[in-house]
């Protein structure tokens, strides 16, 4: 017997069973219930979160022989041939491969019969946003009029994509990303119906790397059960997803957290050039703080892990405590456009770990030039056209909040410098930052990455 994929053999055959959307199937029952579901449904959502699914589960309930129903039986020939795909009265089409008008004129002639055998002809129009103008307008009609037997559903990645014009016809349906505990509760829950082993360790890590989409998760988990036999293990999730060894993350984050920048350097370059991917490891990173966040507000709060890793997170929880934490997640999560959008990513990484280390004196860019304030950079030769050049680099008139510097200390104690008025010695105060920025291998680096608009402003020397 060939093996049949989980995300197939665990495919919801019911509302009830549609995992992680309570809303939208709060809303689609309602509707089945009452009798009022509308004539043209939009479900939007990132992929592999249900939106196909529900769309054939709404296509069974309106046509189920015992239906409308938001409990379809599943077993009358409407139902059956809709769980197999072989309904003469539920279309399928794919908006990627039939964009064009021709496609869209053979749907029109579809509408003008009434369904063969069922109550409803349903048309479920995958990945809707790429159908062309002409199309959209040709399915315009078809939405204004609708015939009181056709029941549209679109689905899309991409609702903004789809014209102002269809989207005010339809019911618009929101498919959120599901929560990672949610669905490493869900791989636990089906690892012990198909009855093979799954620490939850690993688990957790396979809902991590599947960021809201239950779908990619069921396929990483099949990947992992090929890989490791039955028995999927932290390992065993190490080989497969590349996701580094907890201890190495954890070991990553002490050092940066301490202002170990050159161990924390060397960490970050050995794992790349070990093959560790930048965005994995810099999401393994941001998993690590934020557990030991959660461990320093409140254990109870904390996601769901094994011990030896709790242990682990713990002993990062307590020898930091819960605001320096919370403040490093932030300045983490700040470079997650950088380190996910960048053409360098593992750059991006490095100068991410750059400002962790620097966690207790590293401030936003617009904090400092606003700080700053008085040197400009616009007539800076050495900047180069930054592609980012803030609005507040012009000239400005000194002022004297400038915050204190924070002289490069990096002890825990420093923790929640906050800004302080310095009535007194604010051109003192310029400088020492100018020069703590010079001499700041973060702002060095980010200036490579964001352009010049950082060093522009670093020194009083040239010229302001
Ligand atoms: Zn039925």
């Amino acid at each position: 017997m060939t093996y049949q994929v989980l995300a197939r053999t665990w495919r919801p055959k019911q509302f009830s069973e549609l995992f992680g959307q309570d809303a939208v199937v709060q809303t689609l029952c309602n509707a089945l219930n009452a009798g009022t579901f509308g004539h043209a449904y939009l479900f939007s959502g990132l992929r592999g979160v249900g939106k196909t699914t529900a769309a054939r589960l709404l296509a069974k309930a309106v046509n189920c022989v015992e239906g409308p129903t938001a409990e379809p039986c599943g077993e009358c020939v409407s139902c059956l041939e809709v769980a197999e795909g072989s309904s003469i009265d539920v279309i399928e089409i794919d908006g990627a491969s039939n964009r064009g008008i021709d496609d869209v004129r053979e749907l029109r002639e579809l509408l003008q019969f009434r369904p063969t055998r069922d109550r409803y002809r349903v048309l479920i129009v995958d990945e809707v946003h790429m159908l062309t103008r002409e199309a959209f307008n040709a399915l315009l009609k078809s939405l204004e009029e609708p015939p009181p037997y056709i029941l549209w559903i679109f689905a899309t990645t991409e609702r903004l994509k789809v014209p102002e014009t269809i989207q005010s016809r339809c019911q618009q349906l929101e498919f959120r990303p599901v929560g990672s505990e949610l669905i490493r509760g869900r791989l636990e829950e089906i690892a012990a119906k198909e009855g093979f082993t799954l620490a939850q360790s690993a688990a957790a890590s396979i809902a991590a790397a599947a960021e809201g989409s239950v779908r990619d998760a069921l396929s990483l988990l099949d990947q992992l059960r090929a890989f490791a036999s039955d028995d999927v293990d932290d390992a065993a999730v190490a080989s497969v997803l590349g996701v580094p060894p907890i201890e190495i993350t954890v070991r990553l984050v002490e050092v940066l957290a301490a202002g170990q920048i050159a161990d924390g350097l060397a960490l970050v370059r050995d794992q790349l050039a070990g093959g560790q991917d930048a965005s994995v490891l810099y999401r393994e990173v941001g998993r690590v703080l934020r557990a030991a966040l959660f461990l320093a507000v409140d254990p109870e709060l904390a996601p769901v892990m094994s011990e030896a890793h709790r242990a682990l997170l713990l002993n990062v929880a307590e020898s930091f405590g819960a605001d320096p934490l919370s403040r490093m997640l932030g300045l983490w999560l700040e470079q997650e456009a950088l380190v996910r959008g960048a053409g360098n990513r593992e750059l991006a990484l490095e100068v991410a770990s750059l400002r962790l280390a620097r966690w207790p004196s590293v401030r936003r860019v617009e904090d400092w030039l606003a700080a700053t304030g008085s040197t400009g950079s616009d007539s800076d030769s050495g900047s180069g056209p930054g592609p980012t050049d803030p609005p507040s680099s012009t000239k400005q008139p000194k002022s004297s909040q400038g915050p204190a510097a924070t002289k490069g200390n990096t002890s825990a104690a420093d923790a929640q410098k906050e800004p302080q008025e310095e009535p007194a010695g604010a051109d003192e105060n310029d400088s020492s930052l100018a020069e703590e920025a010079s001499s700041d291998p973060g702002v060095v680096l980010a200036t490579r990455v964001l352009g010049g608009d950082v060093v522009a402003v670093r020194s009083d020397g040239d010229g302001s």
